[in-house]
């Protein structure tokens, strides 16, 4: 057996929202080491086309909603819990749906890892620092966010999540991670999921007009997900249980980011400037300082680079 396989030899994984964008990534890296991999998905907004080319005898699709009971036969070492929406247009379309997979899914995963014993980790995210006062943003900025306003389903509901996986770390004695994860991109995002990265690139390679929120002077950093996923394996099996900015520092205006997606597709798309989404964060990069000291992480993939494979995926799809 391949010494990298050997890590997981025995040792079984639940990742909920395993058909995901992160979520499939990280199954397919748990199994090139070795783990058996229960993939749980409702595939609200995950799809199997995500997980086709996964199946093997070590992987387990479930078609569940985690805001149900979860029933997992036998033994389970970690829960991964990375169920949820997250794209800004699903704050707008599915605000119900955010908050109770932050709330009652997060309450159920962690009774699966509590249940079995297992380890659990949270995927939260920066949102929780909302329209941050605090720049960078390290992990005892407590945020500045707006409860009532349409991105607060999302950033209360994960609020909410790592509140209870605290208490449950504290109460029950449970071994938790909080992750969180600034913005990610890659292969495998949605055509239509909204998100700055896929809507230029399918713009570009259509050419159609890319469509700058405000004055594009609002600031990203972007992680390609292959550095992502490192982290959140790295950070479950680290000896951490406050939180940890997982994310590239590297920042740049979206106005910036829209030429170099214009540059990197070849596309001579326009630039058009649209309306603001209300409560927007003008600025955002994480503080890695934690996770580069306990985790011995950081981001590897230069943008360039990533986002060359990200735009190679959506041509594929496209055509
Ligand atoms: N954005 C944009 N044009 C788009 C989509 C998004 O200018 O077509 C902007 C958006 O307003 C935000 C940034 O790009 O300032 C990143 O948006 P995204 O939806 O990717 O994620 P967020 O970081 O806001 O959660």
């Amino acid at each position: 057996m391949p010494q990298q396989q050997e890590e997981g030899a025995g040792k079984r994984c639940v990742v909920t929202g395993g058909a995901g964008f992160i979520g499939s990534h990280l199954c397919e890296y748990l199994l090139q080491r070795g783990y058996q991999v229960i993939c749980m998905d409702s595939l609200l907004t995950g799809t199997v086309a995500n997980i086709a080319r996964l199946h093997c005898e070590r992987f387990e699709f479930i078609k569940h909603d985690v805001t149900n009971y979860i029933y997992i036969d036998g033994p389970v070492d970690y829960v991964f819990h990375l169920a949820s929406p997250a794209s800004p247009v699903d704050f707008e379309r599915l605000p119900i749906q955010i908050l109770k997979v932050g709330a009652l899914g997060t309450h159920k995963a962690l009774g699966l890892a509590k249940a079995k014993e297992a380890r659990f980790l949270l995927a939260s995210t920066s949102e929780v620092y909302g329209d941050p006062l605090v720049h960078p943003q390290s992990e005892d900025y407590w945020g500045n966010v707006n409860p009532v306003g349409i991105r607060g389903v999302y950033d209360e509901a994960k609020r909410f999540a790592e509140a209870l996986t605290m208490a449950y770390h504290r109460i029950h004695h449970l071994d938790t991670r909080i992750a969180r994860i600034f913005n990610t991109y890659g292969p495998r995002m949605r055509v239509n999921d909204g998100r700055v990265v896929p809507t230029f690139i399918t713009q570009a390679l259509r050419g159609e007009p890319l469509t700058v929120f405000g004055d594009g002077r609002q600031t990203r950093s972007f992680c390609y997900v292959a550095d992502m996923v490192e982290g959140l394996y790295r950070l479950m099996h680290a000896n951490v249980t406050e939180p940890v900015n997982l994310g590239n520092p590297e920042e740049m205006t979206i106005l910036e980011f829209a030429h170099l997606v214009r540059s990197l597709t070849g596309s001579r798309s326009e630039i058009i400037f649209k309306p603001l989404p209300v409560d927007d964060p003008r600025i955002r990069q994480p503080d890695i300082s934690r996770a580069r000291r306990l985790l011995g992480w950081e981001p590897r993939t230069p943008l360039p680079e990533g986002l060359q494979r990200t735009i190679d995926y959506f041509r594929q799809v496209l055509a």
